[in-house]
């Protein structure tokens, strides 16, 4: 999954641009996204950590790209390959998919410059421990202001050393844990966080599919039964994605690309297998379930309805976006189109439905989290046997007015009161509708624009210019 090809601009300048086409085609002031596609903060922390003996000196960053509604979210992500103008980057892309989710938070990201597969959990656990003290003693670290989240190389692990970092530092605040989400659901975590970015692709394409007049635009046709599907990346997005789409929409997933090259199996993978070989053996060489290809570069250009990418980012380029194949692309990672690719694939009518709507599954369920950390009560809790009670009174009242027993796999669920994964779930599903909806209307109310990339950065962008209209900085938004 190399990325190294010619672009002509930097990962930060792509997305920059993608704001600029926005603010273009919805005559937007260039002044306002001036001002919206500044970072508001950039902090860099060098800092020493004991190692085997040694000393060695960790590099990291935490961007905050808008703070017009706090705290400013976004993921900490581990990686040898982490850098400033990156996390820039991914920082404006939590921006932009906060407020196109209507998620009242502020656009950040942060990085941590490290191979995690060259540390022992103890020694990672320092030097997370470490990082989450550099960036809480500068302020860049509490629930009101910055609140990180899994991304890249880190997990519910990492997040429960954050957490635990922070309340050693600052014992009486009755908030701490919210101040990182995607924790252990048993360390104040909720349930669903985990596979909530997965989940949201699945909830991305099952409503794409509710579109006929949608779908027709990328020549594919029916709901998602039967589609073949390539998935890049089998990390935590990746993987949930294609788990759900296989077990609960019936897709094939016909190839899964992984670091070493890929797997493919024209009757459907099993993903769960896939994810465990990978798991024990570090690649897929070798799984018995599929045929091998050493160059994972050429299985992106497969021929097949959906491709997900969901590793790193600037995957599908200048240079391979004319061979694409699929019809269709669901960016489960964040920036996995350059900005000349996206260009390349327009002109080519491939359908991209973008990252900012894609992928915001994994920040809205962390604002739930968020949310049920500050209110120090899970979900449901009230309602819960109130709900019960008042489907049992639904049940029998049907019951004795049609003189009918009810067959009880019906009267278990008509009972059921909500468990707070149905809620987070449900909440999830329906910010991704609403999302979309928001897409559609905007394209409908504005002919010019004839992508979802533009419609959903134009939503967002107008959304961002209204706060900043509201705090007096911007002129007001036509
Ligand atoms: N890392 C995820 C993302 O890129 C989640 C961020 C969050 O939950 O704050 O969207």
């Amino acid at each position: 999954m190399s990325n190294l090809h010619r672009e002509s601009m930097s990962f930060r300048e792509g997305v920059d641009r993608m704001v600029d086409r926005a603010t273009l085609a919805a005559g937007l002031d260039p002044n306002t996204a001036q001002i919206i596609k500044a970072s508001s903060a950039v902090l860099q922390v060098r800092f020493p950590v004991r190692v085997r003996g040694g000393i060695e000196v960790f590099t990291g960053w935490w961007s905050v790209h808008s703070t017009h509604r706090l705290p400013a979210k976004g993921g900490l992500r581990f990686a040898p390959h982490v850098n400033q103008d990156e996390t820039e980057a991914l920082s404006a892309l939590m921006s932009y998919k906060c407020a196109l989710a209507d998620i009242p938070f502020g656009g950040a990201k942060g990085g941590l410059m490290i191979d995690p597969s060259r540390y022992s959990v103890d020694e990672l656990r320092e030097i997370t421990r470490h990082f989450a003290q550099e960036l809480a003693r500068r302020g860049f670290l509490d629930p009101a202001t910055n609140v990180p989240a899994p991304d890249m190389g880190t997990s519910a692990r990492e997040m429960a050393w954050i957490a635990d970092t922070y309340k050693s530092l600052y014992p009486e605040d009755v908030n701490q844990d919210a101040c990182v989400t995607g924790k252990p659901v048993n360390r104040g975590g909720i349930p669903g966080r985990t596979e909530a970015t997965g989940k949201g692709v699945q909830l991305a394409l099952q409503e794409y599919f509710r579109h006929p007049e949608e779908v027709a635009k990328s020549g594919l046709n029916d709901g998602l039964t039967g589609k073949r599907i390539v998935v890049q990346g089998l990390g935590n997005v990746g993987y949930h994605a294609a788990k759900f789409l296989a077990e609960e929409d019936q897709a094939r997933i016909v190839a899964i690309i992984e670091r070493d090259g890929a797997v493919i199996n024209e009757a459907g993978l099993n993903v769960h297998d896939v994810r465990q070989y990978l798991a024990e053996h570090g690649g897929v060489k070798g799984f018995s379930g599929g045929s091998y290809q050493e160059h994972g570069s050429k299985v992106l250009e497969m021929d097949c309805d959906i491709l997900i990418p969901a590793a790193l980012e600037s995957q599908i380029h200048a240079e391979n976006a004319m061979h694409i194949q699929a019809r269709l692309i669901a960016e489960g990672a964040n920036g996995p189109v350059t900005y000349e690719a996206d260009e390349i694939l327009r002109r080519r009518g491939v359908v991209m439905l973008p990252d900012v709507w894609v992928n915001a599954g994994g920040v809205t369920v962390s604002y739930f989290e968020w949310t049920r950390n500050l209110s120090h009560m899970r979900f449901g809790r009230l309602q819960r046997r109130f709900d019960e009670l008042r489907g049992q009174n639904y049940a029998s009242a049907l019951e004795q007015m049609t003189d009918t027993e009810m067959p009880s796999r019906l009267r278990a669920e008509i009972v059921r009161g909500a468990s707070e994964l149905d809620l987070v779930r449900s909440g999830l599903d329906d910010t991704m509708r609403a999302a979309f909806a928001d897409i559609r209307d905007t394209l409908k109310r504005n002919p010019e624009i004839q992508d979802y990339r533009t419609a959903a950065y134009v939503i967002a962008i107008r959304k961002l210019a209204q706060s900043y209209h509201d705090l007096g900085l911007v002129e007001a938004v036509d």
